[in-house]
């Protein structure tokens, strides 16, 4: 299925062909090449699948929790079987080097894994005798059809962020993934299809954004999870709690690292070219300004040039390749203009990676490593989300004065420390507007069972992806107050 040229949606247990649809070409990056079609569904095929979804729902929710995570478990094992086929599937539509495409796999994994304690994190709580005679108990149930829209930029991981805590706490689960990225989403649904879910708990419908509105206007969809780009969250957030549902939308990001004098700045700057520059600089946890304080920087500087200058860029399968392309000629030239735009405002290009051809990958859209200096704290370029491989350098006089350029900001998705001090570290983590803190951490991605926190423009919502805050999210409470008093039974 997966290798097929058209796609196909997974309604009801069965592979579909989603009749009628306009096909959307997949390229991939490195090549420009087009290695699928797929369908930009209907409002019919969306209620065809929430009609399925529903369906499964009413055996489910009562199919007991320790039932429901079997096949979790056998989908943790095929995932493992599969690193090798999903990583190369992966690097193919979305660009990343095989070594990042299976390290995602790999935090996706975790979050079925953590999904499969579901029998402890859904229980519920309870006090005998909050007055005398009377107990009263809190259940978790849950909703009955959720759904999830997911970006490019991590094809496996973030599907994976929900669909093991939607199916474990009894949801049925409708997946939309995105359609820059179809295969990989293709491959996992076959996977789950094999793992024994029931038809119609997994399921998924391929498309753009008429999908998305439809699902989220479909008054039997209670629960919408949305990762993908600040606007657009935004606005999915709006639209579904204009419905009255439960929305969790992650948005995008603009993330600061920090580098005090006392830090070890040749270690520092080898993480921090990691964050800036690994998956491209396409992850929403990517550094993407580097602050530096005092005298750390002209030596972070020189080290962090030297890094992006080194870095080998080509095609993702390619032995050792450390950084593949950008999703999209569309996204080359939107990345390229942004760094054009801050030129002309006086922002220094220290490091040049545009205009970058790749021998044997001329179609490929590559941009290079790119480092900007001299970035005002204010200008275009400082508030803008790039999203590709260009660090910005700025510079402060003291940690306070760094602080309050993180704190300046619309996003709160990540924000890293460099030090040897831990009064500044304490000091940093305590005051920092960002729900992911990094010391001594380039990309301070939470483990699946602490929440994914983003703050501000990065995130709309209250509960977050992975872990308790997953099963929270896709599980309503029940409170019940009882009592039993002897002397009434006569009367029944
Ligand atoms: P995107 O917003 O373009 O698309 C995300 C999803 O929304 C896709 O499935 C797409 O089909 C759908 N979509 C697009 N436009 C829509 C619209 N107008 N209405 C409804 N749905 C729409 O994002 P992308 O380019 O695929 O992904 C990159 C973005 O995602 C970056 O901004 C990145 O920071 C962000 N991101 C955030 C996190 C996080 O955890 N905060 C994680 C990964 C990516």
């Amino acid at each position: 299925m997966a290798s097929a040229t058209q796609l196909r949606n997974f309604v009801g247990g069965h592979w579909q062909d989603a009749a009628g649809a306009e096909l959307l070409g997949v390229s991939n990056p490195a090549t420009a090449e087009t290695i699928a079609q797929v369908p930009l569904s209907s409002t019919a095929h969306v209620d065809a699948a929430v009609t399925e979804g529903l369906k499964a729902f009413a055996d489910w929710r009562e199919t007991p929790v320790g039932e429901r995570i079997q096949p979790l478990f056998r989908l943790k094992a095929l995932l493992e079987e599969n690193v090798d086929g999903l990583a190369r599937i992966i690097t193919t539509e979305c660009g990343k080097t095989y070594g990042e495409s299976v390290g995602e796999i790999r935090r996706g994994i975790e979050n079925v894994e953590v999904a499969c304690g579901a029998p402890v994190l859904m229980q519920g709580v309870n006090n005998e005798d909050i007055a005398r005679g009377i107990d009263e108990h809190m259940f978790r149930q849950p909703l009955g059809v959720v759904a999830a829209i997911t970006p490019f930029n991590f094809p496996c991981m973030i599907p994976l962020w929900f669909l093991p805590y939607a199916v474990a706490t009894g949801n049925s689960f409708l997946l939309k993934p995105s359609e820059q990225v179809p295969l990989t989403a293709a491959r996992i649904v076959e996977l789950c299809d094999e793992a024994g879910f029931p038809a119609g708990v997994v399921q998924m419908i391929h498309g753009d954004r008429n999908v998305v509105e439809t699902i989220i206007d479909h008054p039997d969809v209670r629960a919408i999870s949305f990762v993908g780009s600040t606007p657009v969250a935004k606005a999915v957030y709006a639209r579904a709690t204009l419905h009255g549902k439960r929305a969790q939308c992650q948005g995008g990001a603009k993330n600061p690292a920090v580098i005090l004098p006392d830090a070890n700045v040749d270690i520092a700057s080898e993480i921090l070219a990691d964050s800036a520059f690994g998956c491209a600089g396409q992850r929403c946890l990517a550094t993407s300004v580097a602050i530096t304080v005092g005298e750390a920087t002209p030596t972070f500087t020189e080290a962090i040039c030297d890094h992006a200058s080194s870095r080998r860029v080509g095609f993702g399968l390619d032995d050792e390749i450390q950084m593949g392309p950008v999703i999209s000629h569309n996204s080359r030239t939107r990345i390229e203009g942004i760094i054009e735009d801050a030129r002309s405002e006086g922002v220094g290009i220290k490091v040049d990676g545009r205009q970058q051809t790749i021998a044997n990958f001329e179609d490929g859209s590559f941009v290079k490593p790119t480092v900007l200096s001299n970035v005002p704290v204010d200008g275009g370029v400082s508030g803008t989300e790039i999203f590709g491989p260009v660090l910005s350098l700025m510079h402060a006089d003291s940690v306070n004065e760094a602080i309050a350029m993180v704190n300046n900001r619309r996003f709160g998705n990540q924000a890293c420390l460099f030090t040897s001090s831990g009064v500044a570290a304490r000091e940093f983590r305590t005051r920092v507007r960002a729900g992911n803190v990094g010391i001594n951490v380039g990309v301070a991605a939470p483990i699946a069972f602490f929440p994914f926190s983003g703050w501000d423009d990065s995130f709309f919502g209250d509960l977050h992806a992975q872990g308790r805050h997953g099963v929270e999210f896709y599980t309503e409470t029940k409170v019940v107050v009882e009592r039993w008093p002897d002397n009434w039974s006569r009367k029944f």
